[in-house]
């Protein structure tokens, strides 16, 4: 299991999410963060932190954000840890 970080995400840079993160679990890409889904712990602590409502746990992800599950474990891979 694991948090997904959806496409709302695009643009911001408050990373409020990030710190709070004990696991190091968000990558930074050039539009926005992703959560490695093999270091997050589903310990929500990044849920309140984020201004626009980007994260959701995996399953209870909107139906128009379902792709991002798998973006997220990809990107994650690709981008450096914040
Ligand atoms: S606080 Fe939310 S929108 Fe901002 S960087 Fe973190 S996940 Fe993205
Ligand atoms: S749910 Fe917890 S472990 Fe997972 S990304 Fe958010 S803060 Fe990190």
């Amino acid at each position: 299991m694991t948090h997904v970080v959806t496409q709302a995400c695009i643009g911001c840079r408050d990373m409020g999410c990030s710190h709070v993160c004990p696991m190091e679990c968000f990558h930074i890409g050039p539009e926005m963060l992703y959560i490695d889904p093999d270091s997050c712990i589903d310990c929500e602590m990044c849920v309140a932190e984020c201004p626009v409502d980007a994260i959701y746990h995996e399953d209870d992800l909107p139906e128009e954000s379902a792709a991002d599950r798998e973006l997220n474990a990809k990107m994650a891979k690709v981008w450096p840890v914040q």
